[in-house]
């Protein structure tokens, strides 16, 4: 048996171990004060998240595809990745370029994934499509939901991948890229 009660505290189990996928069922998200929540100064409304669904998916997707794919991912580290990508955002909306790079190696491993999706999605959009780029402050917008839903799917434990877990399951991304991910560590 490869996990128990330090499933997730101490040890690392595939996402696709029965017992994991048990505990999934009966888990429950740790309590969150929505006054709590990061960046908690931008307002997300529904009607932009219908408005820009096609991004919403793209972002959802590409954020959780980068973490399967960055060997020793956890919940916590796409967190990071988010938190440094929402404060880029914000810097640039303020007229600066000045990149924030997350910290840990893992959580910037995610975010430069991230990035280099996103601005092939952009440029394949203008190139291919004709279409605008999405402008920064759409970007964010959509980062700052990522960032809430993170929060409030992840359970809290160390190495917990529930968040990670809860898009894979919802947009039925392959177990290919976390084998990659079984192997290396
Ligand atoms: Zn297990």
């Amino acid at each position: 048996m490869c996990c128990g009660n330090q499933r997730e505290v101490n040890i690392f189990c595939p996402l696709d171990c029965q017992y994991l996928r048990e505990a999934r069922l009966h888990e429950k998200p740790p309590a969150i004060d929505p006054k709590g929540l990061p960046n908690s100064d931008i307002r997300i409304y529904e009607q932009f998240l219908r408005d820009h669904e096609e991004l919403v998916l793209f972002c959802t997707f590409t954020l959780a595809d980068a973490a399967l794919r960055t060997p020793g991912v956890v919940d916590s580290d796409v967190l990071a990745a988010l938190a440094a990508l929402v404060r880029t955002y914000r810097t640039s909306e303020s007229g600066l370029v000045y990149e924030t790079r997350a910290e840990d190696r893992v959580a910037a491993a995610v975010q430069e994934l991230f990035e280099r999706s996103l601005a092939d999605f952009q440029k394949t959009r203008q190139e291919k499509e004709g279409l605008s780029s999405f402008r920064n402050a759409e970007v964010l917008g959509v980062l700052v939901f990522l960032e809430r839903s993170a929060i409030t799917n992840q359970n809290g434990r160390p190495k917990g991948r529930a968040y990670i877990d809860f898009v894979r399951e919802r947009l039925n991304i392959s177990q290919e890229a976390d084998t990659r991910t079984a192997l290396v560590t």
